[in-house]
């Protein structure tokens, strides 16, 4: 009978033959996955046997991971904010970096909680990681979610139901601030939230396999320049946004200087900017002016 140890050594050695850089990291997760216990409760009995049936199930979950499927989809879930989602492959899986999209919500929870409606909104909410967590710190909020990707707003309703906040969260179908303007919310909007797609199209075929042939390419793909969604969610904000609303956006790396200039012609101020665990200008905080600007609402 194989061990625990055995298994993971096994699952190391194919994981570093495949060019996985986290190959032990990868291998100790997925037996854990696949023996229903933790990473850590598995250091406590590495002699331990694994069953046949295990051990059959496991090595197909390392050959998948070996061709490069990515670590989540096999385990079908991630956490962000200390919370797990659900992931499939409809769904970015939620990264470490937008997590300082959170901070940066959070630190206008006082000034939200003035509102008498608070109305916080999640553009392309895709696993729905954001509006939900949005729901699950700032309970006083009202949540409105979009996505173009039905399959995505399922994933986001599933996530939101296990996460107890499916009454507090509209999830809606549509093209970016369309839905939102629908159900009357234009110039009414107090936070505004969104990671978009931002990889410029010539890149995209250089990121790491993972990504590249597992995640969905609507919600990587920024266009030419990577720019596109940036363009379309800047010139309309003030129109969505309440006056002094906060607008919050996930940018790729070094599109800050692209992506100010954008902001400030729709007549946006920047207020603050945070940098990733990598050092790199990851979220960018705007205010939309105090008075309304409903010229073209
Ligand atoms: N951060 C993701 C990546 O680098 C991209 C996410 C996005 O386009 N919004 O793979």
């Amino acid at each position: 009978m194989t061990t625990v140890k055995a298994l993971i050594e096994m699952a190391t050695a194919q994981f570093q033959a495949a060019g996985i850089p986290s190959a032990r990291w990868d291998a100790e997760l997925l037996v854990a996955h696949g023996l229903h216990e933790t990473r850590l409760a598995l250091y406590a009995r590495p002699d331990s046997g694994v069953n046949e049936k295990d051990e059959t199930a496991l090595k197909e979950l390392v050959l998948r991971r070996a061709r490069r499927e990515p670590l989540q989809h096999l385990i079908g879930a991630w956490e962000f904010w200390g919370r797990s989602f659900k992931v499939n492959s409809d769904v970015l899986i939620p990264r470490p970096e937008t997590e300082f999209l959170i901070e940066s919500a959070l630190a206008f929870r006082g000034l939200l909680k003035e509102q008498e409606a608070p109305t916080a909104v999640d553009i392309g909410t895709g696993s729905g990681c954001l509006a939900i967590t949005l729901a699950k710190e700032i309970p006083e909020a009202r949540i409105y979610a979009s996505d173009l990707s039905s399959e995505a707003l399922s994933m986001a309703e599933e996530n939101a139901k296990m996460h107890g906040v499916s009454d507090r969260i509209r999830f809606l179908k549509g093209d970016l601030y369309e839905p939102i303007k629908q159900q009357g919310l234009a110039g009414r909007v107090n936070l505004l939230v969104s990671n978009p797609p931002y990889i410029p199209g010539a890149v995209l075929m250089e990121l790491e396999p993972e990504v590249r042939d597992h995640e969905p390419r609507i919600a990587l793909d920024g266009g030419l320049d990577g720019l596109l969604f940036y363009r379309r969610l800047l010139a309309e904000a003030q129109t969505v946004l309440a006056p002094e609303g906060m607008m919050i956006l996930e940018l790729g790396q070094g599109q800050t200087a692209d992506v100010i200039p954008l902001a400030v012609r729709s007549g946006l101020t920047v207020h603050h900017i945070l940098r990733d665990y990598a050092g790199i200008p990851r979220v960018l905080t705007l205010v939309s002016s105090a008075q309304a600007h409903r010229s073209n609402v």
